[in-house]
Order: structure tokens, then C-alpha cells, then sequence
């Protein structure tokens, strides 16, 4: 196998700075590319928790004069997992008390999101052209999300600039800005265009990756159609539809040495398909630790999420006290929209013992959730890829999912006939309702009933190979393709 050099470029990476998917996928997708021969190296803003957690690190370069930009530097660390780091220091950016993208306090977006992430795709374009001041130097940059959408605008009035491709997360976040930002971001005129980076008025972080691209990926099959339709392309649908032949769906893939059910740091008992009584512990401790009245035969449904309009959650809290009858215990872990976060609240009060809610983010309670519940729940209106899904199958706990994205692309619907041919593996029903979700969970919860088919849809998905290995070959060959290489 010939050797690849990727410039990776994300604005979060697992496990030293996580909002979302987005920092999974850059903690886990950089190690399984260099385990097949792709020499990975990552671009990451210097927040404070990288700054703080990333170790032993090196000067490597410094950027003085950048037209528009204060000074920065780049730091060399190693990664845990051996992926090599390049940290983007830039106090006056990066250095504050906070999200990677919003004001704590006003729960606002930090003002100057498009200096900050411009900076970080202005330094990726030099990285990848014959400015950079790196004795590496990458064959194509990858870049992800709206935050290094500019990346193709500054590649493309660069000298000896290589390839770049751009990763979909979310079409759902854009970066749309004023459009004096292209002054001030010293971006070419000319690229304020329709045929450019122009969306509605604005300038558009996501749409200039889009365009500027040489080729998109998102993270599912079926992500990848919906978007090019009018439902799920958030405007972007025209753009996507004409570069229909440049776009390929990659399922993502999960972190299987993080979320191991025999090995998981984060589990007070450890367990496999093989022995299980591990899991009826882990459910025991789960219902103690929140409060929930402690039953090994009540289903205890969960969510670990953020409380968005996306996640389709305000469908589950409002069928909430019809499921506490069937019964069935609620737990739920996330942060998000105040109106979600009271009525989730609210329900853990009204049910006490039977609705268990956390509000905030936790990422060992997550963990505990996963091993903990019988049931996982995932009513999102749309679904780029989606992780929870992949972690609850391989914790035995299967998911009931809303057929959208990659939820529909990693779920099997639990038949007579599934369950027979041993591809089961949750619960997906159609059409964003209350009362096809409730029939959904009614029949989850019917089958539980049932242990000895339970188990067998439990070994079903604790049985599913979601390690990063197969995506990781589908990204290599999609370089190769975009560098007009064979092996
Ligand atoms: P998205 O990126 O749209 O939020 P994904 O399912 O792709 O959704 O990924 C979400 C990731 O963030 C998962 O690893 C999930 O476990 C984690 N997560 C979400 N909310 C929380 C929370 N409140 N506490 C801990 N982990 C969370």
C-alpha cells in the first residue's frame, strides 16, 4: 500500500475537547487511517482543555503578518492514541473560559467564531500550499464541518496547493455570516458568488467547503441522499443535487477500546455476550445511582443526547406519563434547549422513582447508561450518522430509532423474520409521531416481556462489528480517488 499523508482539521477531538459526534469521529478515525498505512496528523484549535490535556509538546512553527489574523503558533504533541497533533496556539482566539463555540454566560455563539475558525482554516490552506513552514507536508486536507469550510476558498488562490475534502457532520450548522466577513477575512472577492460562497444573502462557512471541496463525504449512505432532497438539504440541497457524482455516505464507527462492555473503565460490573449477569449489576447500580426504584424486571428505557429540536425528544417527555404506566422506568442524561431541560425536569418530579434526569454533560454517566438500560431511544427527526445507536447495540441494549440517516443505515428492525435470520437489532419506526414512537416502544417493550427472544436480540447486537476498521478503508479509498492514485 502506497502511503498517504492527510492533513486532518477539526475543531474537537475526543477525548480533550467533545460537544458532539464531530469529536468521536476525530478521535477515533485519524488512529484506524494510520493503523492501514495513511499518515495522519490533526489541526485542532488550542483551547484551554487542549492546551491543558494534550502533554509533552514542541514549538513547531509560528505565523506572523497573516493579513487579517493575529499572530499564532503550532504545537507538536502525540496523541494517547499515538495520532500526532498539531495545536493551533492563538490566546486572543482560543485562550477563554468556555465552549469551543459558544459564551458560557450568554449561551450566545463567541462573536468572533469566524476570525477564530477562519484562522484555523487559513492556517490548514497554508499547511497544504508551498507557504507551510512544516518539513511534512500533506498529499490532500481534510477538513470537517463548517468550522474549516474556508479551507477550500484559501487552497484555491494558494500556490502548489494540494486536494482538500470535506467531512458533513451536520448540515444543520452552517456558519452563515455577514458578508463584510469576506473583507475582513481577507477571502478573494470574487468568491462572494452564488458559484461560490455566497448562500442568501450571507457568507457561508459550510457552503464554501461544499463548494470549494473536490469532494464531500458524510457520515452515512442514507445521510447522503437525504440531503439532496428538499426536506433534509437546509438549503443547501441545489449545491449538493449538482455534485450528486462528489459525494459518498461513510458509516461512521465507533471507538470499540472507549465503549467495551468487558473492559469500560467508567462500569462498576463488566460484561459480554457471553455473561451477562454483569449487565443485571450495572442496571441495579444505574436505578440506585438516580434515584429510580430498584426492579431487574421493570424496562428501563434511556437517552444520553442533547435536548434539541433535532433529537425529537419533546416526543418522548410528552408520551413520558403513558409509559410510566406500561411500565417502564425513564432515564435521561443531556443539556440543551431551556424549554426541554424544565420539562424533563418536571417529569422526574411528577415520577419520582420511575423518571431519573440529569441535566448536563457526563461522560462517565453516559457510560453507565449505556451498560445500565434495557432500551435506548433515539426519535431524531434527522440523523446525520448518530453514535448512541452503535454504543447501546454493543452494550445490549437495543435502540428504538426513527428511520432517518444512519439510524436507519445501522438498525434493523426487530421482525419475526429478523430475529429468525439473526440480523435484529432494535426497534425503527416511520413517521415523526407520538403514536408511532409510543407503538415503537410498546413493541420493544412487549418483546422484553419475552426474555428468552430478548436475549437472542441482545446477542444480535452485541454481535455487530462496529470498529473504525471498514470506514476507515472507504475514507483511504475516496483519497486515493481524489489524488487520482491506484494502490
Ligand atoms: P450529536 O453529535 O448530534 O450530538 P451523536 O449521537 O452523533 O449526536 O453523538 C453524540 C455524542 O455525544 C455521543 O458520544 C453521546 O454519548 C455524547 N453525549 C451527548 N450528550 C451527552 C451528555 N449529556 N453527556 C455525555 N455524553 C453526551
Amino acid at each position: 500500500m502506497s502511503e498517504i499523508k492527510v492533513l486532518f482539521v477539526t475543531s474537537e477531538i475526543a477525548p480533550l475537547i467533545k460537544t458532539g459526534g464531530l469529536a468521536d469521529v476525530s478521535g477515533a478515525l485519524p488512529a484506524a487511517l494510520r493503523a492501514i498505512d495513511v499518515d495522519v496528523r490533526v489541526l485542532i484549535p488550542g483551547y484551554p482543555q487542549v492546551m491543558a490535556q494534550m502533554g509533552p509538546n514542541e514549538v513547531v512553527a509560528s505565523f506572523t503578518g497573516i493579513p487579517g489574523f493575529p499572530s499564532s503558533r503550532l504545537l507538536f504533541s502525540i496523541m494517547k492514541s499515538g495520532v500526532p497533533l498539531l495545536v493551533l496556539d492563538c490566546p486572543e482566539l482560543y485562550q477563554r473560559e468556555g465552549g469551543p463555540y459558544a459564551d458560557p454566560v450568554t449561551g450566545h455563539d463567541w462573536v468572533d467564531n469566524p476570525l477564530r475558525f477562519g484562522l484555523l482554516c487559513r492556517i490548514a490552506a497554508i499547511l497544504g500550499s508551498d507557504e507551510s513552514p512544516l518539513s511534512w507536508h500533506p498529499d490532500l486536507v481534510h477538513g470537517n464541518d463548517w468550522q474549516t469550510g474556508l479551507t477550500g476558498v484559501y487552497l484555491s488562490v494558494a500556490a502548489g496547493a494540494v486536494p482538500n475534502i470535506i467531512t458533513i457532520h451536520n448540515l444543520a450548522f452552517q456558519g452563515n455570516f455577514r458578508p463584510k466577513k469576506v473583507e475582513l477575512l481577507h477571502l478573494p472577492p470574487e468568491s462572494y458568488h452564488i458559484n461560490g460562497i455566497e448562500l442568501y444573502g450571507n457568507m457561508s462557512f459550510l457552503k464554501a467547503g461544499l463548494y470549494y471541496a473536490w469532494h464531500i463525504t458524510t457520515v452515512s449512505p442514507n445521510y447522503a441522499r437525504e440531503i439532496q432532497g428538499d426536506e433534509l438539504g437546509f438549503g443547501l440541497q441545489g449545491l449538493l443535487r449538482a455534485r450528486s457524482d462528489d459525494i459518498t455516505g461513510i458509516l461512521n464507527g465507533i471507538d470499540t477500546d472507549e465503549w467495551n462492555p468487558e473492559t469500560d473503565k467508567h462500569l462498576p460490573s463488566h460484561f459480554s455476550a457471553a455473561r451477562m449477569t454483569g449487565k443485571a449489576q450495572n442496571k441495579q447500580a444505574l436505578q440506585t445511582r438516580m434515584s429510580l426504584n430498584v426492579d431487574a424486571d421493570v424496562p428501563l428505557l434511556a437517552v444520553v443526547s442533547r435536548l434539541t429540536h433535532q433529537k425529537g425528544l419533546d416526543l418522548l417527555l410528552e408520551i413520558a406519563p403513558q409509559l410510566v404506566e406500561l411500565p417502564v422506568q425513564l432515564v435521561i442524561l443531556g443539556s440543551g434547549e431551556a424549554f426541554m431541560q424544565e420539562s424533563a425536569r418536571d417529569l422526574a418530579l411528577r415520577y419520582p422513582g420511575k423518571v431519573a434526569v440529569m441535566i448536563g454533560f457526563d461522560e462517565a454517566l453516559s457510560h453507565q447508561i449505556e451498560a445500565g438500560a434495557d432500551m435506548f431511544v433515539m426519535p431524531s427527526r434527522f440523523e446525520p450518522c448518530g453514535l448512541n445507536q452503535f454504543y447501546s447495540q454493543r452494550y445490549g441494549t437495543p435502540p428504538i430509532v426513527h428511520n432517518t440517516g444512519g439510524l436507519a443505515d445501522s438498525v434493523v428492525d426487530c421482525t419475526a423474520e429478523t430475529l429468525n435470520d439473526g440480523t435484529a437489532s432494535g426497534f425503527v419506526f416511520s413517521g415523526m409521531t407520538t403514536d408511532n414512537l409510543y407503538a415503537a416502544i410498546v413493541r420493544a417493550v412487549g418483546l422484553y416481556q419475552d426474555q428468552r427472544k430478548w436475549r437472542v436480540l441482545r446477542r444480535n447486537c452485541m454481535s455487530k462489528d462496529f470498529s473504525w476498521e471498514t470506514s476507515a478503508r472507504a475514507y483511504r479509498k475516496v483519497y486515493l480517488n481524489v489524488l487520482g492514485r491506484t494502490e
